[in-house]
């Protein structure tokens, strides 16, 4: 390998073969931005039972496309949804790509901006601990989610182990 290719390329070690990422313009996570995303749905409302329920659909969604367990999220900033996720592990063969994680990267991309500074998250269930410790390094100012109870709980991000 010539010092051109050298540069051009990424080889990371993992537990298995190891996997080669290309720096080149155009591939990867550069030509993942530049996907325009689609629009969001508003609720009818501005209120947490409604962004809740907009989690739900998106967990109903996950189950119906076969993506394991359904569990969705939203973001939401000065009352409109900035980003929207669904568990989508299966689909993407990602063990991180978790309901909140990508509401998180979906409002990044939109808002274009690598923090949430005034964004609130509405869970369908209540997150992980790795799901939990991305909202507190998002810095969304509260977590809300769905109870067994049908009640919604809010709590404040906090840094949790990962
Ligand atoms: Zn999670």
């Amino acid at each position: 390998m010539n010092g051109n290719c050298r540069r051009k390329l990424l080889r990371v070690m993992a537990f298995g073969p190891a996997l080669t990422f290309s720096t080149a313009s155009g591939t990867g996570l550069a030509a993942q931005k530049r996907e325009e995303p689609e629009p969001l749905i508003q609720p009818s409302e501005q209120n947490p039972a409604h962004y809740i329920a907009r989690a739900k659909d998106l967990a109903d969604t996950s189950i119906k496309l076969g993506d394991g367990t359904g569990y969705g999220a939203v973001l939401v900033k000065n009352g409109l949804i900035v980003g929207e996720g669904r568990n989508r592990i299966y689909s993407l063969n990602d063990p991180t790509a978790h309901s909140e994680i990508d509401a998180i990267r979906d409002a990044c991309r939109r808002l274009t901006t690598p923090t949430l500074e005034g964004c609130e998250i509405f869970c369908s269930a209540r997150p992980c601990q790795m799901c939990d410790t991305a909202c507190y390094w998002a810095k969304l100012k509260r977590i809300h989610y769905a109870s067994a109870k049908s009640e919604i709980i809010s709590v404040v991000p906090h840094y949790s182990r990962c």
